[in-house]
């Protein structure tokens, strides 16, 4: 799939007039890049490097600052120097079990 970044039209095949360059079916621009699904909301979104979009990576910052934030503002400096390795690594042991699950 296609995105167009001028109209965020989003199409299978750019639209070619006379075998020429690809253009945007809705606004017939030259400004379209390839698509990806979102994996959590499925709507398509420019694929550069991440496999969600805007909102749902706000959406994500919202719940994981929300439920930490309280904690973390009890913490020393000591402490929270120490929970950030303590995080990674649980979010690292989650991803591990998230890919063993899909393994079968
Ligand atoms: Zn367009
Ligand atoms: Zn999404």
């Amino acid at each position: 799939m296609y995105k167009c970044r001028e109209c965020k039209a989003v199409f299978e095949e750019p639209l070619r007039i006379n075998g020429g360059m690809g253009i945007c079916p809705n606004c017939k621009q030259a400004m379209y890049a390839n698509a990806i699904e979102c994996s959590t909301c499925g709507q398509y979104i420019f694929d550069d490097g991440t496999s969600l979009c805007e909102e749902c990576l706000h959406e994500l910052d919202l719940r994981l600052y929300g439920e930490f934030r309280e904690i973390f503002k009890e913490l020393s400096r000591d402490e929270l120097r120490y929970g950030i390795d303590s995080i990674e690594n649980a979010l690292a042991r989650a991803l591990d079990m998230t890919m063993l699950e899909k393994r079968g």
